[in-house]
């Protein structure tokens, strides 16, 4: 048989994008404040927003992480660093502040005091316990310390009455603690004083001032980890600091790939997310091949906006296309129940709507994160403006740290997928997400939706032409800022 190639361009997919479309008003009984932007990720992560940080090395450490996930949504560490700086970054999203700190540094009673103040300074906090063979046996606060000869042991000014609370201990019960006793930190310990966790007074504090804040089960922040498929070392090390792994491949439809990452869920337990994918056909052979070990799945290839994949190869799914590609192909096998996070492309509050009333649960955003104080990289001051550095994870620059070279296939690892720039600085994680969540919840209100799962009920497209997306922005205007006439 003759290939038709004719019929492979008259037939082929329309791969839309988020230009390609508006959200039609539908009748509405909702007021935007009373729409619930909270979504199930996996069995156990729930967050309270649906916005993720992509695992980008100008976006997500964990300063990123843990200003994301006090807001409501969750951050993916990214992956080129090593195993150890990675582990440090889930490490310190987990202390942020935990009810319990289970991961306690202490001190010895027979250690100089210079180690406790350099332990203290190195780790920012005030006040370590004392134990002897994991037995608590004093407290030593910074007041203990500050004007106290530096090399005499520790057990000369530690607190040696020490205030403590028992395993089962509630919130509460652990605020009357302190208030009562006048202390900042309470051990908790067990049978013989055995040292269990540590309950401080701003992890008690911080709880209540981010009640919305996307937390595990034992009220530390949620965070994920970005791993290669290939990296089964780096997967079995993370796994255990993090909530979920999230697979960081541009092309996870690729038989090496899909055999790795089968290998991957089968010797670890967290919750794992495959991608990123653009199509029926990889949802299929992915849900074949992690046989029932798939939590979600990041959709999107070449659609981010550092990318330049499509430029250079011309392959490609545009989020929003492959949201509804994957939504089939989970809808298929049975599997809808599987959340879908759009990848790439996202610029503002309405991309995000298109892509959840598209079907999917979460939208994973690079370059809006990257413009926030938290990303990694300092101010840029250009023409009186403030910009931040963001660069695709396939750019020159980010391949020279090389931790993060096999995103890409092997023939396109001589090439560069990504670009290199800087982003418009847009203020704290704080305001940017509750710019957005308020964008969302109006087009929710527009489209007559109270939630996430209504939405995909309710919403309908429109599909807008190029004279009509000229119209849909501010036209036949001069704004401040463009008065060249
Ligand atoms: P953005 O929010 O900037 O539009 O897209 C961010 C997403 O782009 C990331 O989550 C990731 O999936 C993807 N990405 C990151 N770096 C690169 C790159 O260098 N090349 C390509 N093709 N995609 C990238």
């Amino acid at each position: 048989m003759p290939i038709d190639f004719y019929s492979k361009l008259v037939k082929a997919s329309e791969a839309y994008t988020f230009r390609d479309f508006v959200l039609l008003p539908g009748r509405s009984e909702v007021e935007p404040d009373k729409v619930d932007l909270s979504v199930r990720l996996t069995k156990s992560i729930k967050l309270n927003l649906p916005f993720i940080s992509s695992p980008m090395d100008t976006v997500t450490e964990s300063e990123m992480a843990i200003a994301l996930a006090r807001q409501g949504g969750l951050g993916i560490i990214h992956r080129n660093m090593s195993i150890e700086e990675q582990v440090e970054n889930a490490k310190k999203v987990k202390r942020a502040e935990s009810f319990v700190i289970r991961d306690v540094f202490t001190i010895g009673p027979h250690d100089k005091i210079s180690d406790a103040l350099e332990l203290m300074n190195k780790h920012s906090i005030s006040g370590l316990p004392v134990v002897e063979s994991d037995h608590l046996v004093g407290i030593l606060t910074r007041r203990d310390v500050n004007f106290a000869d530096r090399t005499e042991e520790v057990r000369a000014v530690m607190t040696s009455d020490v205030v403590v609370a028992q395993p089962d201990v509630s919130i509460e019960d652990a605020k009357r603690i302190m208030h009562k006793h006048r202390v900042e930190k309470l051990p908790v310990v067990g049978n013989d004083k055995k040292l269990l966790g540590l309950i401080t007074i701003k992890d008690v504090y911080s709880r209540e001032r981010f009640p919305f804040a996307a937390r595990d089960s034992q009220g530390r922040l949620l965070v994920g980890a970005a791993v290669s498929p290939f990296d089964l070392d780096r997967a079995k090390t993370i796994e255990k600091y993090v909530d979920l792994l999230v697979s960081d491949v541009a092309h996870f439809h690729n038989s090496n790939v899909l055999e790795a990452a089968k290998k991957l869920v089968k010797e670890t337990s967290v919750d794992f997310v495959a991608g990123n994918l653009g199509t029926l056909e990889g949802t299929r052979d992915t849900i074949e091949a992690l046989d029932g070990r798939l939590s979600a799945i990041r959709a999107g290839v070449g659609s981010g906006s550092i990318c330049v994949t499509s430029e250079v190869t011309k392959a490609g799914a545009p989020t929003l296309f492959a949201v509804t590609q994957i939504a089939l192909g989970l809808q298929e096998a049975g599997m809808e129940s599987i959340p879908i996070i759009a990848d790439g492309g996202i610029r503002s509050a309405g991309d995000a709507a298109l892509a959840l009333a598209a079907g999917a649960s979460a939208v994973m955003m690079g370059n809006v994160f990257a413009g926030c104080t938290e990303s990694p990289g300092g101010l840029i001051k250009v023409g009186g403006k403030y910009y931040k550095p963001y660069r695709g994870m396939g750019s020159d620059a980010s391949r020279q740290k090389r931790f993060a070279m096999d995103r890409y296939n092997q023939p396109s690892k001589g090439i560069a997928e990504g670009v290199e720039g800087v982003v418009p600085y847009r203020g704290d994680v704080q305001v940017v997400v509750e710019e957005f969540a308020s964008g969302l919840k109006a087009s929710f209100g527009y489209a007559g939706a109270s939630s996430i799962k209504e939405l995909w009920l309710k919403a309908r497209f429109g599909t807008v032409s190029a004279a009509g997306s000229e119209e849909l922005r501010p036209h036949s205007i001069i704004l401040p800022g463009e008065e060249k006439i």
